[in-house]
């Protein structure tokens, strides 16, 4: 039986971590030639390494997903080399905590340029490549694009953005007749670097709440990175043909309430 991504070239920015790291992991076991992109050279070498190892194909390439120029740089370095791109996980981000009386223009700033200008500028540059062939583009919002957070209103704000920007992009690409889906996923709380840094940020407040949160998960606990890479997978897979504009929430039940 053939691999749910055989055959299939993905890149997964933000991979050199965390939920990045799982997918392009996850991507890679099932057939797909993964390109790994992040700020974080270690980790991304590390994580190409691994797959490698693992029997898989990767290659490993530092990007700054704010650098617009970039992108097209990036887009032609890819279709020089494999032909093509069929799938884009939009997944770098990053969490800057400060309540709205607290957070400062620079962070406010900070935030959308990673987690919001940068969704628009890949998945720009993914359709102008894949159209005329097809592909599935992912970008990673939150459950804090969808209910607030009292302690993060640049990151809630940001996240939304990416939540509703998809659809348009969705709808965009639908019109067009392009045969490119644009979804959104929707992690709860999962245990990665940037989970853990952002409970230490906020001192005994993250303290009590990290105390507080896995009592408020339905499922009982925090989830874990392949939970995220197993719903990318869904969606870059053609099993997932029929959804575009979606959203995709993994949770463990955390937004029923
Ligand atoms: P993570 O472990 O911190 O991984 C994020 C990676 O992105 C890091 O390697 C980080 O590098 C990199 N990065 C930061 N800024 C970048 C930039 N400008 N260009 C390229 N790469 C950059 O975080 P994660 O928890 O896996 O989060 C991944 C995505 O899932 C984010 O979009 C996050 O908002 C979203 N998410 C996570 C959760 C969760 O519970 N973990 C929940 C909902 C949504 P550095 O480490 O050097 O900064």
């Amino acid at each position: 039986m053939a691999l749910r991504l055989e055959g299939k070239v993905a890149l997964v920015t933000g991979s050199g971590s965390g939920l990045g790291e799982a997918t392009a992991k996850r991507f890679a076991q099932m057939g797909a030639h993964v390109y790994v992109t992040d700020v974080n050279i270690a980790g991304l070498e590390r994580v190409v390494d691994e797959i490698k190892q693992a029997g898989g194909g990767a290659t490993g390439r530092e990007q700054n997903v704010t650098i617009e120029a970039d992108w097209d740089v990036l887009m032609t370095e890819i279709i020089q080399s494999h032909g093509q791109l069929d799938i884009l996980v939009n997944n770098a981000g990053i969490a800057l905590t400060g309540n709205v009386e607290e957070v400062t223009l620079d962070d406010w700033r900070k935030t959308q340029a990673v987690n919001l200008d940068a969704v628009f500028m890949g998945t720009r540059a993914a359709v102008k490549v894949m159209k005329g062939r097809g592909g599935s583009i992912i970008n990673i919002s939150s459950i804090e694009g969808i209910i607030g957070d009292p302690n993060t209103p640049a990151y809630n704000a940001s996240k939304g953005g990416v939540r509703i920007f998809t659809k348009s992009a969705a709808l965009h690409c639908a019109a067009q007749g392009y045969n490119i889906r644009v979804n959104s996923v929707h992690p709860g709380f999962i245990w990665t670097p940037m989970v853990e840094e952002g409970f230490a940020q906020l001192n005994e407040v993250g303290a009590e709440m990290l105390a507080k949160v896995n009592t408020e998960i339905p499922l009982g606990s925090m989830g874990e990175p392949l939970d995220i890479a197993n719903g990318c997978l869904f969606l870059a897979s053609d099993e997932s043909r029929y959804m575009t504009g979606s959203e995709l929430v993994i949770d463990g039940g955390y937004t029923c309430r």
